[in-house]
């Protein structure tokens, strides 16, 4: 009952986490609580290719589902996370049970099984012990590189200094690394030419605007454009309609990942969808 009233605590009225100055670290102590206790889970979210609707990866996309309360998004409490530095267990812990995932995946479903993509923030990106870390997760799963892509955002690599070191030595290793919520940042070309990404991920907004003018249809054609010539797969994201799908493929998209093809899904429902689509071929 303590903690009930622990975690109630940084909701006002409507629900809503407060995360303003004043519960600021009472929020932070509840996610660490949160972690001890095991109130951390991740959901999967599939990459499908166009032309056929094959699950080629999925996306791992963190919930916090407090005792007393309703499902916290990650858009709430990842930045609190990355404040107070609990992102570093909390990250560390993402990418043990990520592993164990593909791990499990690949033995079960074997070259069906899909490359998992693993979200890491700013702050992870400047602990030099990250490459380390994912070398060791790999290690500890029997999992090859190759099988997990790491996902960075433009923000998170201009962040600091040593980022672009660490982004180099994760490649060293052999995962992929995808550039998320590509375009919206500031220096997206200029990254390119010294960042050793492999996959461009769209970001949401460019695919939202994608209703048919010719304007729109010309920057989405032409982010695919840079990673087809740049030698990187493009990867569509946040698909919400059979249209956007449609007319994505047209302009050259080969993977999407959004709502029209699957939420986000715990690992068990990702398996069932994985044995039914072997099945099916
Ligand atoms: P992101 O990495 O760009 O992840 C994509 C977000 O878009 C996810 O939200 C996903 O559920 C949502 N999404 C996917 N398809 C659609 C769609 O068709 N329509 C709409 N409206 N949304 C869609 P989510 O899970 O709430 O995550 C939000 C952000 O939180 C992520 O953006 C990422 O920046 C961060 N995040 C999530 N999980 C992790 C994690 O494990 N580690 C770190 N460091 N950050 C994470
Ligand atoms: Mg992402
Ligand atoms: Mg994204
Ligand atoms: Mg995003």
């Amino acid at each position: 009952a303590a903690k009930l009233t622990g975690t109630n605590r940084f909701r006002d009225h409507s629900g809503e986490l407060d995360a303003t100055a004043a519960h600021h670290a009472e929020l932070a102590a509840a996610l660490r609580r949160g972690l001890d206790h095991g109130e951390f889970r991740l959901v999967y979210q599939p990459i499908v290719e166009l032309p056929t609707g094959a699950i080629t990866g999925v996306e791992a996309l963190v919930r916090w589902q407090p005792a007393d309360g309703p499902v916290v998004s990650p858009a709430e409490f990842i930045p609190v996370a990355e404040h107070s530095g609990l992102i570093i267990d909390l990250g560390a812990w993402i990418l043990d049970q990520a592993c164990a995932d593909a791990a499990a995946w690949h033995r079960r479903h074997g070259a069906g099984a899909p490359r998992v993509n693993i979200n890491v923030s700013a702050r992870q990106l400047l602990d030099p012990d990250l490459p380390g870390l994912v070398a060791d997760a790999l290690h500890r799963h029997r999992l090859s590189p190759d099988r997990i892509t790491i996902e960075i955002t433009e923000t998170a690599v201009f962040a600091g200094g040593v980022a672009l070191g660490t982004v180099r030595e994760l490649r060293e290793l052999g995962v992929g690394l995808a550039l998320d919520d590509f375009g919206t940042g500031h220096s997206s070309l200029t990254l390119l030419r010294t960042c050793p990404v492999t996959t461009l991920k769209v970001d949401k907004s460019f695919i939202d605007d994608l209703n048919g003018t010719a304007e729109q249809e010309a920057i989405a054609t032409s982010l695919s454009t840079i990673a087809a010539t740049l030698g990187l797969r493009a990867v569509a994201e946040g698909v919400e309609t059979r249209d956007q799908a449609d007319r994505l493929h047209a302009l050259g998209y080969r993977y999407a990942q959004g709502y029209y093809f699957a939420r986000p899904s715990p690992a068990e429902e990702i398996d069932a969808a994985l044995a039914e689509m072997a099945l099916a071929s």
